[in-house]
Formats: C-alpha cells, sequence, structure tokens
C-alpha cells in the first residue's frame, strides 16, 4: 500500500515556501519576466498578466505584444517594457529569448495559424521554466505533436474545460483529478488543474490542494492575473513545484482580501491584482 498522494497548501506551507528579500538584493536578483499575451480585442489579458507579474515581485518585465497594444500597455504598465511583433492583432513571432529568466504564454492569444508558429518556435527555442495557459493549451490540445515536445517541467493551468481538450472528458471531479495526475506524470508537467479548489498536481503524481480563493473569483481575467504570478515566481528561480503552490495560494489570498474589499460580486480580476501581497 503506497501513501495517499495528497496534500494541502494551507498559510503555514505557504510562509515555508516564501523567500525574504535579501538586504543587498537588486532587481537583477528576481530575474526578468517575458510574457506572451494578449491579442486584437483582448489586450486586457496582457495588461492583467503583466500587472500580476509585477505585482509578484520580478526584477524586470517584458510582454511581448501585437502591435495594436504597444499604446496600451505603455500607458496601463509603466513599469514593463513592450516588445512589439510584427503583426497588428497578433502574435506571429517571438522576441529574442535570451534575456529572458521564465517565459509566460497563453493569456488573450487567440488560435490562429500564425500564433501557433511562434508557439512551434517558443517550444524549440526556449531554455528557461515557462508557464502555459488559456490559449496556448488550446492549441497544444488541437496539436498533439506539440504537446509532445513541452519541455519537462512545464507549468500548466487548465481551468476544466481546457484540460478536457488536452486530456479528455471526465465524469466526475474525482476521475478528472485522477486523470491529471495520470496526465502530469506522462509528460511531466505541473499541473495546476484550476477550480474551487485548484489542485496543483506534480509530476510524480502528488496532489497539493490550495486552501484560499472564493467564488468572486469566478470572472473573467482572474486566470490572466495567476499566470503573471506564476511566471513571476519561476522568473525569480522559484522551482516550478514551489512557484505553482505559492502562486496559486497567494493568488487566492489576494482574491479574499478583494472579495472583502468589493464583496464576491462587484470584484473584477483587476481587484486580484492590486489586492496582491506578500
Ligand atoms: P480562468 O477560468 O482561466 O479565468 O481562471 C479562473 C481562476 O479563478 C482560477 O484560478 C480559479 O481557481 C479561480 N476561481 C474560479 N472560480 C472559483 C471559485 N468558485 N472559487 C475559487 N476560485 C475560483
Ligand atoms: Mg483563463
Amino acid at each position: 500500500q503506497t501513501e495517499t498522494p495528497y496534500y494541502f497548501t494551507d498559510a503555514p506551507a505557504a510562509r515555508h515556501l516564501i523567500r525574504a528579500r535579501e538586504k543587498f538584493s537588486h532587481k537583477g536578483t528576481f530575474g526578468h519576466a517575458l510574457l506572451l499575451a494578449g491579442s486584437y480585442g483582448k489586450m486586457g489579458a496582457a495588461q492583467l498578466s503583466g500587472g500580476a507579474c509585477l505585482r509578484a515581485g520580478v526584477g524586470l518585465l517584458t510582454v511581448h505584444v501585437a502591435r495594436c497594444g504597444y499604446t496600451i500597455m505603455q500607458i496601463a504598465l509603466p513599469e514593463a517594457m513592450v516588445s512589439v511583433d510584427i503583426h497588428e492583432q497578433l502574435i506571429t513571432t517571438l522576441p529574442e529569448l535570451a534575456p529572458y529568466t521564465a517565459i509566460g504564454v497563453g493569456p488573450g492569444l487567440g488560435k490562429e495559424p500564425q500564433t501557433l508558429k511562434a508557439l512551434d518556435e517558443l517550444i524549440e527555442q526556449a531554455k528557461v521554466p515557462m508557464v502555459w495557459d488559456a490559449d496556448a493549451l488550446n492549441l497544444l490540445s488541437e496539436n498533439p505533436d506539440l504537446l509532445k515536445r513541452l519541455p519537462a517541467g512545464t507549468l500548466i493551468t487548465p481551468h476544466p474545460k481546457e484540460f478536457e481538450r488536452l486530456a479528455g472528458k471526465s465524469n466526475d471531479d474525482y476521475e478528472r483529478l485522477e486523470l491529471a495526475r495520470r496526465f502530469a506524470q506522462e509528460h511531466s508537467l505541473v499541473v495546476c488543474l484550476k477550480g474551487a479548489h485548484t489542485a496543483v498536481i506534480f509530476p510524480n503524481g502528488s496532489v497539493h490542494f490550495n486552501a484560499t480563493g472564493n467564488a468572486g473569483m469566478a470572472t473573467g481575467g482572474s486566470g490572466d492575473v495567476l499566470t503573471g504570478i506564476l511566471t513571476s515566481l519561476l522568473a525569480q528561480k522559484y522551482p516550478p513545484e514551489d512557484a505553482a503552490r505559492l502562486g496559486v495560494y497567494q493568488h487566492g489570498v489576494a482574491g479574499d482580501r478583494a472579495s472583502r474589499a468589493r464583496s464576491k460580486v462587484s470584484m473584477i480580476a483587476s481587484d486580484i491584482v492590486e489586492n496582491l501581497g506578500w
């Protein structure tokens, strides 16, 4: 009989994962994150994930966006640098990846074939930890060869529908969890199976349920905020497993603070960004 692989990420566990800021640290200490996010009509996804990435402590952030996002991003996030695609409305190319210590991809991306090509190149070229979310996952679902090439240790953050597209249908929550365990093990990925109790699943099959968050987070953009947080922690060299547990926990803490300030009904995703705090 093997031990049940279930754990709980509560306040003491999260405290244990948080690193203190050293007195003589500088922005180089905390990495340089790259986010590939947003497209025409969905630039808010880039703003939300970028804002969250900054508030989760990254040293530097560059957001790569479609041309139409340049002014939007410079005004919305003065702390971020903006890299501009050759395409007006979509991400179709990658910037030079050498400067970055982690990469997050997916929020607001759309599923155009040109974007798929950029993701293919990303898998080829990326040498740093990555977070894949949203339409990046939907493109993986439609292109199984890409999924097979996703580097070991990559963090993926599907909501139930995205997970179903990736791994197939399940009849209930338990079946979905078991499917996600097999998926994480088979592909050597860290899976954040999002929901009311987000489960972080390690490549070894262990499951870490999150203790924070509330139904006020069931609002557009909440997941984009999580992607920014996770990319930030990876850029700061948190191991993917720790980044996932701590990031999901802090995302929920910020959501709980936002719901106290604004109520579950009125809170919106940008309130989660505003309420991030370590
Ligand atoms: P997405 O569907 O990609 O926008 O992601 C939604 C985010 O909000 C995930 O991090 C979920 O865990 C969180 N969320 C959504 N609904 C709830 C809920 N009822 N309780 C707690 N967290 C939730
Ligand atoms: Mg999402």
